[in-house]
C-alpha cells in the first residue's frame, strides 16, 4: 500500500482480497502496510486488478514457494518485540541454559548466573526428543512447572520445546518461545498449531532439510497467522564424524537473502563438543548471526543429557566477553 493510504483503503484491499478466494495477511510496517496475499484463488483479478484501487502502490509477485517468509514481501529484517525486549535487526539474542530440566536446583542456579551476565533467555527443555526410547526423555509437566517458578523467582524469559501437538496447549501456558525441535521441522500439524498461537516460535532446522525446506517450514507456521518465527541452524548431517552435526554458516547469509526472519545458530548441537563452542560461536557473530542458543549447565560432567557439548559457567563467562567484542566491531546491541 501506499504510505498515505487509509485504513479504510486496506480494508477495502483485504476484503476484495478475500472475496475473490485468496487469504490477506496485513502487515504493518513503519511507513507501508503490505498486505500478503496467499491461497488459492483468482490470481488474474489481483495481478490485472488490484493496482487500481486507490491506495495500492503496487502488485508484487512473489515466485517462491515461500511467500510471508520472503523478503520480497517484507524487505526490512523483522524485529520482534518479546515482553519487551527486541529481537531481529541490530539487536543480538542470546539463549542460555542446561539441554534438559533436572531439578530446581540445577535450573535456578543456571538461572541466576546467566541474569548476572545479562542474558535474558533461559532454555531447558522438560520434553525431551532423545535418539534412544531408554534414555531421559524429560521431566514433562514438572520440568515445566520447575521453569515457571524460576521465571517469577528470577525473571528470565523461558525458552522450552514442545514435542507433539497434543502438548502445545500445556507447554504454552508456560513458554515465552516454543521451540519446535530439527526432528520436528517438518512435522506439519505441529507446525500449524503452533502457529495458531500468539507466542514466538524458535524454529529448528531438520537434520537434512534444505532452505527452501526449512523456509517453507516457517512458512506453514506464519500463514496460520503467527509472524513471529525465529529461525535455527543446528548443524547438519555430512559424512564428518568428529562432531556431531556440520555446523552450515552458509545459511545465515543463505537465509538472510532470501527471509526477513532472523536466524539464529545453535553451536552446541551443531558440534557436539563444549571444545567447538565458542570457535563456532563466534563465526556464527561474524558471520552476521542474529543470535546464539547455547548450553549451559551448573555440572557438565554429571548433566543427565548432552553434558559433552555443554559449556560451564566459566567458559560461557569467557565467550561472552568474546562475542561482546565481536558485537562491538557490528555495532549490535546486546538483547
Ligand atoms: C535441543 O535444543 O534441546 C534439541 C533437542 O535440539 P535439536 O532439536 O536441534 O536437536
Ligand atoms: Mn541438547
Amino acid at each position: 500500500m501506499e504510505e498515505k493510504a487509509t485504513e479504510e483503503e486496506v480494508r477495502k484491499v483485504i476484503q476484495k482480497v478475500e472475496e475473490v478466494g485468496f487469504k490477506a495477511h496485513p502487515d504493518k510496517g513503519e511507513n507501508h502496510t503490505i498486505v500478503g496475499v496467499v491461497g488459492e484463488g483468482d490470481r488474474e483479478y489481483i495481478l490485472n486488478n488490484i493496482e487500481t484501487y486507490s491506495g495500492v502502490e503496487r502488485v508484487v509477485e512473489i515466485t517462491q514457494p515461500f511467500k510471508l517468509a520472503s523478503r520480497t514481501f517484507k524487505p526490512k529484517d523483522s524485529i520482534y518485540d518479546i515482553g519487551g525486549i527486541k529481537i531481529g535487526g541490530k539487536n543480538f539474542l542470546t539463549i542460555a541454559g542446561p539441554c534438559a530440566v533436572e531439578s530446581k536446583e540445577q535450573v535456578l542456579e543456571t538461572a541466576r548466573f546467566l541474569k548476572e551476565k545479562g542474558v535474558k533467555f533461559l532454555r531447558g527443555g522438560a520434553y525431551k526428543p532423545r535418539t534412544s526410547p531408554y534414555s531421559f526423555q524429560g521431566l514433562k509437566e514438572e520440568g515445566l512447572k520447575i521453569l515457571k517458578e524460576v521465571r517469577e523467582e528470577i525473571g528470565l524469559k523461558i525458552v522450552t520445546e514442545v514435542m507433539d501437538t497434543r502438548e502445545v496447549e500445556l507447554v504454552s501456558k508456560y513458554a515465552d518461545v516454543l521451540q519446535i525441535g530439527a526432528r520436528n521441522m517438518q512435522n506439519f500439524s505441529l507446525l500449524k498449531e503452533v502457529g495458531k498461537l500468539n507466542k514466538p516460535v524458535l524454529l529448528k532446522r531438520g537434520l537434512s532439510a534444505t532452505y527452501k525446506e526449512f523456509l517453507m517450514a516457517a512458512e506453514y507456521i506464519i500463514s496460520e497467522g503467527n509472524s513471529r518465527v525465529i529461525l535455527c541452524e543446528r548443524g547438519i548431517r555430512t559424512f564428518m564424524d568428529e562432531t556431531r552435526n556440520t555446523l552450515d554458516i552458509s545459511a545465515i547469509p543463505v537465509i538472510k537473502r532470501y527471509s526477513h526472519l532472523p536466524i539464529i545458530i545453535d553451536p552446541s548441537h551443531a558440534s557436539g563438543d563444549w571444545r567447538y563452542v565458542a570457535p563456532l560461536s563466534k563465526a556464527a557473530v561474524a558471520a552476521g548471526a542474529d543470535g546464539l542458543i547455547i548450553e549451559v549447565h551448573p555440572d557438565p560432567q554429571n548433566a543427565l543429557s548432552d553434558g559433552k557439548q555443554s559449556l560451564n559457567f566459566d567458559q560461557f563467562s569467557e565467550l561472552m566477553e568474546q562475542i561482546k567484542a565481536i558485537l562491538d566491531i557490528d555495532s549490535k546491541i546486546l538483547a
